[in-house]
C-alpha cells in the first residue's frame, strides 16, 4: 500500500517527489511525508492525510535541496498522526529513512535500543529501523553497508530508502522478503527510485528492479546493486516505454500475471492495517454492527463467481472460529429466494467491484427484512459501499484482469479476520487463541510468496497439459472451494471445460468421467481431510485416471499416486486456501498463454457484472 519515492539530481527534489507520490496514490495511504537535503541540512515535512496536505507544507526551505526521499504511509505500527508519518530520523538526526513493511521483532529491537539510551519520537517500527541504520552507519561509515546490515536484523518483509547528510551524493535502497518492489532509473537530470513504475517511467524508460535481499546504491549517474553481504550483483536494465497501460502492467505480459505475483503484498495490505502482533490486536476499521455479536443467530454470505468460492472458505472460518451457523448463497439465487432471514441474521455481501448487480439485489432483499449487511469490497466508493451497513475494504488495489486472483486471496484473508473478530466479540476466542490466529494470518503473505516460487514448474505443467479438453478438480473441506475456484480460473481464461467437486462426491458421480484423457487435479491439504482425499485419488488411479496432485508434503505421498505432484510450502491448514490457490492460478494462466489466448480479456466475460 505505501509508496516510496526518491530523487537525486540537478532539479529541486520536493516537486519531483510530490509528483512521484501522486503517481503512487492508487496504492492507498493515510499519511505522506518527505525529507530534502539542502545547504542547511535535512528538512522534514510530514502530514497525516492527503498528498495535497503535504504539498501545502512545502516552503522555501524545502525548495532548496536536489536530493530527497518521500513516502505515503499505510500505518501498521502506531496510529495515523503527523509524527508517525515518514521519513524517520536516526538518533543523530543526520540520517533519514522511509520504509514499507512491518517488523515482527520490533519490540525486542526497541527494548535493546531503549536500554542503550535511545529515545523515540514516534510509535513506528520504522523509527526503530532508522536508529539501527544510524548505529550501523556510525560503525561502518558507509550507508549501503549500514542498510544491508540493518536489513539482516529485521524479521518480516521490508523495503527501505535511506539518505544521510554525510553522504550527500547517494541514496540507498534495500529490500528483504516479499515487501513491495523497488525500481530505479536515471535520466540526464539524475536518479529516480520508487516502489512502483508509474513514479519512475514518467522520467525515464530504462529501469532496473531491486530483488529481495538486495541493496542498491544510487548516485546521480550510477546504480550499484549488491546482496546483503555487499557482494556486487549485475542487474540489466529493462526498457519500459511510457505508456500508462504498460506502466501499470509493471513489466508483466498480462495484468493477470502481475496480479498473481503481487498477492503477497496485496494480502499483506488487506491484513496489515488490521492486526498487530505485539501486543496482539485485531481491529476491523469502521466495523460497528447495528446488532451485538452475541445476538447474531446466523450468518449468510452472498456473492457471485470467485467471491462465492471465497465465501465458502469464509463459511468454514465463521463456523469454526466464531461458532456461527453460516451458509453461502449464490447472490442471484438468494435475491429471489432468500429463505428465512431476520434482523438477527448477519448478511455478508462480497464483491470485488462493489457494483455486481446480483449482489446489490441480494443486499436490497436482505435490508427489506431488516437484516444487517456487512460488505467486503475492493473498490472504494462503489454502489455496495453505500448499500451496506458496514464496509470492510479489501485494499488489494485495482484488479484489471477479468479473471480475479488477488481479490480472491484478500477476500479469504479478510473473512478470516471477520471470523476472529466475531469470535472475540462472542467471547469464544481468548487472548492466546487470538494471538495464535493473528500470528498465522500475519505470516500467510510469506507462505503465498513461497507458493509463487512454484511458477516454473507450473509453466512446464501447463505446457504438457494445455491440449487436454476436459479437467476435473477436487478437494475436501477447505480444499473444496479451492478446487472449484481452480476449475473456474481454467475455464474462464483457457475456455477448457473444467469442473470442480467435493472429493467425497467422486464415487457419487464424477468417477464415471475418469479416463486418461481427463486429468484430475486433486488438492490435498495437511488437515483432517487428507487421508480421505488421498483415498479418492487412489480410487482414480485404480481406474487409470491421470492425476495432478497439489499437496503439502507428507509421508503418505507416493510417486505412483499421481502423474505430477506439486508440493505446497508448509502452511497451517487454516491458511492453506490462500496458498493452495496460487499454483492453480498459475496453471490456468500458463495454459491460456500456451494456447495463445487473450488472458486479460477473455471472451464473453466482463470484469464487473452490472446486469442481473
Ligand atoms: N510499519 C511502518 C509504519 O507503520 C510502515 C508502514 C508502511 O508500509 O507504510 O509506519
Amino acid at each position: 500500500m505505501c509508496g516510496i519515492v526518491g530523487y537525486l539530481g540537478s532539479e529541486l527534489a520536493a516537486p519531483v517527489i510530490l509528483d512521484g507520490l501522486r503517481a503512487l496514490e492508487y496504492r492507498g495511504y493515510d499519511s505522506a511525508g518527505l525529507a530534502v537535503l539542502g545547504p542547511n541540512g535535512l528538512t522534514l515535512r510530514r502530514r497525516a492525510g492527503r498528498i495535497d496536505d503535504l504539498a501545502s507544507l512545502i516552503d522555501e526551505e524545502t525548495l532548496q535541496g536536489t536530493i530527497g526521499i518521500g513516502h505515503t504511509r499505510w500505518a501498521t505500527h502506531g496510529s495515523v498522526t503527523d509524527h508517525n508519518a515518514h521519513p524517520h530520523a536516526d538518533a543523530t538526526d543526520r540520517l533519514v529513512i522511509v520504509h514499507n513493511g512491518m517488523t515482527d521483532n520490533v519490540h525486542r529491537l526497541r527494548d535493546h535500543l531503549v536500554a542503550d539510551g535511545h529515545e523515540f519520537r514516534s510509535e513506528t517500527d520504522t523509527e526503530v529501523i532508522a536508529h539501527i541504520v544510524g548505529l550501523e552507519y556510525a560503525a561502518e561509515g558507509s550507508l549501503s553497508k549500514a542498510v544491508a546490515t540493518t536489513l539482516r536484523q529485521l524479521d518480516g518483509a521490508h523495503s527501505i530508502l535511506a539518505l544521510a547528510a554525510d553522504e550527500p551524493d547517494l541514496l540507498v535502497a534495500g529490500r528483504v522478503g516479499a515487501a513491495g518492489g523497488i525500481v530505479v532509473g536515471h535520466n540526464d537530470t539524475g536518479a529516480f527510485v520508487a516502489s512502483d513504475l508509474p513514479a519512475v517511467v514518467q522520467h525515464t524508460s530504462e529501469i532496473r528492479v531491486l530483488q529481495a535481499n538486495e541493496v542498491v546504491t544510487l548516485s546521480r549517474e550510477t546504480a550499484e546493486f549488491t546482496d546483503l553481504n555487499q557482494q556486487p550483483i549485475k542487474r540489466r536494465s529493462m526498457s519500459v516505454p511510457w505508456d500508462p497501460v504498460a506502466a501499470a502492467k509493471a513489466g508483466h505480459r498480462h495484468f493477470m500475471h502481475k496480479e498473481i505475483l503481487e498477492q503477497p503484498r496485496t494480502l499483506a495490505d488487506t491484513i496489515r492495517p488490521r492486526v498487530t502482533l505485539d501486543p496482539v490486536e485485531l481491529e476491523l476499521d469502521g466495523f460497528d454492527l447495528p446488532l451485538k455479536a452475541t445476538s447474531i443467530d446466523r450468518v449468510v454470505i452472498v456473492a457471485s463467481g470467485t467471491s462465492y468460492f471465497a465465501g465458502m472458505v469464509g463459511a468454514h472460518y465463521l463456523r469454526d472460529v466464531a461458532h456461527l451457523p453460516c451458509s453461502v448463497e449464490v447472490a442471484s439465487e438468494f435475491a429471489y429466494a432468500p429463505g428465512p432471514i431476520s434482523p438477527q441474521t448477519l448478511v455478508v455481501a462480497i464483491s470485488q467491484s462493489g457494483e455486481t448487480a446480483d449482489v446489490l439485489v441480494a443486499v436490497d432483499r436482505a435490508r427489506t427484512v431488516g437484516a444487517p449487511v456487512t460488505a467486503l469490497v475492493n473498490t472504494p466508493g462503489s454502489e455496495l459501499t453505500r448499500a451496506a451497513d458496514e464496509v470492510l475494504h479489501l485494499h488489494a488495489g485495482p484488479e484489471i484482469s477479468v479473471a480475479a486472483t488477488k481479490t480472491f486471496v484478500s477476500e479469504i484473508g479478510l473473512l478470516y479476520l471477520l471470523a476472529c473478530k466475531l469470535g472475540v466479540d462472542r467471547n469464544l476466542l481468548g487472548p492466546e487463541e487470538l494471538a495464535s490466529n493473528v500470528a498465522a494470518i500475519a505470516h500467510a503473505p510469506i507462505a503465498v510468496a513461497r507458493a509463487l516460487e512454484l511458477e516454473p514448474k507450473l509453466e512446464q505443467l501447463a505446457r504438457r497439459y494445455h491440449h487436454f479438453k476436459n479437467f476435473l478438480y477436487m478437494g475436501r473441506g477447505l480444499a473444496h472451494p479451492i478446487a472449484l475456484e481452480g476449475a473456474l480460473k481454467l475455464k474462464e481464461i483457457s475456455y477448457i471445460h473444467a469442473e470442480g467437486f467435493a472429493a467425497g462426491e467422486l464415487k457419487h458421480g464424477p468417477i464415471a468421467l475418469v479416463e486418461p484423457a481427463t486429468p484430475i487435479v486433486a488438492v490435498v491439504l495437511d488437515d483432517t481431510m487428507r487421508a480421505k482425499t488421498l483415498n479418492a485419488v487412489t480410487q482414480i488411479r485404480s481406474r487409470n485416471g491421470r492425476v495432478i496432485l497439489i499437496a503439502t508434503e507428507g509421508e503418505d505421498l507416493h510417486d505412483d499416486l499421481a502423474d505430477d505432484i506439486i508440493l505446497l510450502p508448509p502452511t497451517p491448514s487454516t491458511m492453506a486456501p490462500m496458498v493452495s490457490i496460487v499454483p492453480l492460478q498459475l496453471f490456468a494462466y500458463h495454459v491460456a498463454v500456451w494456447l495463445g489466448l487473450d488472458v486479460d480479456q477473455p471472451r464473453n466475460l466482463a470484469k464487473s457484472v452490472t446486469v442481473e
